[in-house]
């Protein structure tokens, strides 16, 4: 079965087409990254606009890569929710009349539980095997943190969640601050490589043995204190809050493994707590080297099996969208209709299936 996933909840519009929820036969990708650059975020209109000129070539583009005409697909997976919902209103229109045009079923997929899916398109060996749950999965993006137990496929329960910015706000919000482009996770990533970790202390909120812990945040996050401690550092050191190029690394270092410890902490915590077996990294900043290698480590120690999400399937793709539609649209009852946007979705407790 041939699923055409459609995103466009944030400023990349994305088409790919998927056989059967794993294999990938495009990934077809158009980022408006440089159109918002100069605003240091993403405006929603613009985005929307964006969106508008760049899903047809973008279709285009994904059934020349597979070879495949519009006839082949069995059916559409388009990001419904949670997003800008300008954005995500483009995605949803497109959907919607392509799908009755072809008279095909459309399915609406939560995105965050896309963003987890990513992590499992290549690894359908734990999908498959019991024995791989509970798995305890990291979502770590430019809108969201938040931990979730998946006890079982189609069992997922939100156990965590910042409470203030997300972890990739942190990384965009420094690099605004720095005067870096946006967004700032893969420039900072990149500095912080050749810089001292330890030069510099930055709060690492919400982690035991800390003055903000508390029972009741003990899987919870806070990235706002580490943010306005960078902030607070910069005015206090540098003339006119512009740091030499020789003492950025330093200072990117220090920063990022601020971030790192949190986020390994705590899911090292949750899946202790849960008593998973696996852990899994998902998200555009599940991107990032040193999380990625302190995961790695601490999977090794606790003896956890440990899926990291390839770069490709990280940050917003269509892949992770078909892949999931696929589980809904195989179902002969699913009624796949029409499918509703919305910006905010209720908080998730109960993420959709994945049969
Ligand atoms: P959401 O999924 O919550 O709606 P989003 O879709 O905008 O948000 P993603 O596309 O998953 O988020 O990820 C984008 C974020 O990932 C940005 O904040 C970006 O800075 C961050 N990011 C990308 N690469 C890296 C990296 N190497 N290190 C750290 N952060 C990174
Ligand atoms: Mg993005
Ligand atoms: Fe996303």
């Amino acid at each position: 079965m041939i699923i055409l996933g459609v995103e466009s909840s944030c400023d990349e519009t994305a088409v790919s087409l998927v056989r059967n929820g794993h294999e990938v036969l495009a990934n077809a990708i158009s980022s408006q990254i440089k159109d918002h650059a100069n605003y240091g975020g993403v405006i929603p209109e613009l985005a929307a606009r964006e969106h508008l000129n760049n899903v047809r070539p973008t279709l285009n583009e994904a059934l020349e890569k597979a070879a495949l005409k519009l006839d082949d697909i069995d059916g559409i997976a388009v990001t419904a929710q949670p997003g800008l919902l300008p954005a995500l209103l483009v995605g949803a229109g497109f959907a919607n009349g392509l799908a009755l045009s072809l008279g095909k079923k459309v399915c609406g997929i939560n995105h965050l539980a896309a963003h987890i899916y990513g992590g499992l398109i290549e690894r359908q060996d734990i999908l498959s095997n019991p024995n791989a749950f509970p798995l305890c999965a990291l979502l770590i993006s430019g809108g969201n943190t938040q931990l979730f137990i998946i006890k079982k496929t189609g069992d997922c329960e939100l156990v965590g969640s910042t409470i203030d910015d997300a972890a990739g706000e942190a990384f965009d919000k420094a690099a605004k601050i720095l005067g870096l482009p946006y967004p700032g996770g893969p420039i900072i990533d990149r500095l912080a490589k050749s810089g001292d970790k330890n030069k510099y202390k930055f709060p690492r909120s919400f982690l035991p043995k800390t003055r903000s812990y508390s029972e009741e945040h003990k899987l919870n996050f806070s990235f706002s204190g580490v943010k306005t401690s960078l902030l607070n550092l910069v005015k206090k050191n540098w003339k006119d809050g512009m740091v030499p190029d020789g003492d950025l690394p330093d200072l990117l270092a220090s920063y990022q493994d601020a971030i790192v410890d949190v986020l390994s902490t705590k899911l090292k915590m949750a899946a202790e707590s849960y008593g998973a077996r696996t852990l899994l990294l998902c998200g555009g900043v599940a991107c990032n080297s040193a999380i990625r290698e302190r995961v790695q480590k601490m999977a090794i120690q606790t003896a956890k099996e440990l899926v990291l999400t390839p770069p490709k399937y990280c940050t917003d793709n269509a892949a992770m969208i078909a892949g999931l539609g696929y589980h809904y649209l195989k179902d002969p009852n699913f009624t796949g209709d029409f499918v509703e946007a919305s910006g905010r979705a209720p908080i998730i407790e109960k993420l959709p299936v994945f049969n």
